[in-house]
């Protein structure tokens, strides 16, 4: 027997109508639709009139339904995946089914339509032609502070998920690593009242305060980047002044410079003292 295709399939993340027709046509067409959460997604099915069988797929059960929809597919049926809101896989559950299909050779197909991400990145203002999607910071100190250092020096644009309660505690922790860096909360995107609220991290905590709804932070790239590609041609007072402009002290600015240039901190010391 010829075995099934599964179909990861974007959703809307707010506006109903973000769906493409192939997406709708998809839905209409497969045998079953496995889903985050079914009752959610039978919203989205009832108002689009598309009446299916339902399967549960979500962070909890995705092991044991992952082996149930992989028996599915090699019996011939057609599964569409989709998320509570935007594409399947993205800080959503999908990658476990979508890798042991791979592995056993079954088909597949990416069904493409809205992701929050890249629609806040569009929209932001910031450099689009790199960046860096960290998805949701870990809880876990010691990696949300390895994360932390990653954006300081980040090379790109970088854009992090965030629930609304927590949206504050996240823009304190960004405030002692980024410096006067442009800072963009996209907010409600697609609804009613999606919003794009930009400027300093200090100026984003105090209009940030309250908040509600779904948020993306995006956060401008480092100037660092300039002077890590091109040591040479920057001066010690620029490398100097980068890291008072973020708040740190002389010693720790010292200490850092002589880390970014591999030289000693008596170096960097001494070239310091000289100049006073
Ligand atoms: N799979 C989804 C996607 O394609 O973007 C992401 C799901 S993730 C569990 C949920 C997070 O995405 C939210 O906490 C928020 O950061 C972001 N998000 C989803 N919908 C959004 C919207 N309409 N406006 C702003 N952010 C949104």
């Amino acid at each position: 027997m010829e075995y099934g295709t599964l179909y990861i399939v974007a959703t809307p993340i707010g506006n109903l109508e973000d769906i493409t027709y192939r997406a709708v046509r998809i839905l209409q067409s497969v045998d079953v639709i496995a889903a985050e959460d079914t009752r959610h997604t039978l919203k989205l099915l009832n108002h689009y009139d598309i009446s299916k069988h339902l399967i549960s797929y979500h962070r909890h059960n995705e092991d044991v339904r992952t082996q149930e929809l992989i028996e599915l597919l090699k019996n011939g049926k057609n599964i569409a995946l989709v998320s509570d809101a935007g594409t399947p896989a993205i800080c959503d559950p999908g990658e476990k089914v979508i890798c042991e299909c791979l592995k056993e050779d079954i088909h597949v197909v990416p069904i493409p339509g809205a992701c929050a991400f890249v629609n806040a990145l569009i929209c932001s203002g910031l450099d689009t032609d790199v960046f860096l999607f960290l998805g949701f910071l870990p809880l876990n100190k010691k990696n949300r502070r390895q994360k932390l250092e990653e954006i300081q020096n980040s090379l790109q644009t970088t854009i992090l998920y965030e629930a609304p309660h927590k949206l504050q505690a996240t823009l304190m922790d960004l405030k002692g690593i980024i410096g006067d860096r442009k800072v963009v909360i996209a907010r409600e995107l697609t609804k009613i009242h999606e919003e794009f609220i930009s400027g300093s991290i200090d100026e984003l905590i105090e209009k940030s305060i309250g908040i509600k709804g779904e948020c993306i932070i995006l956060i401008e790239k480092s100037e660092l980047k300039k002077m890590q590609q091109n040591f040479e041609e920057i001066s010690l007072k620029e490398h100097f002044d980068y890291y008072e402009k973020q708040g740190f002290e002389k010693k720790e600015i010292i200490k850092k410079i002589a880390k970014d240039r591999n030289v000693s901190k008596n170096e960097i010391y001494k070239y310091f003292c000289d100049k006073n």
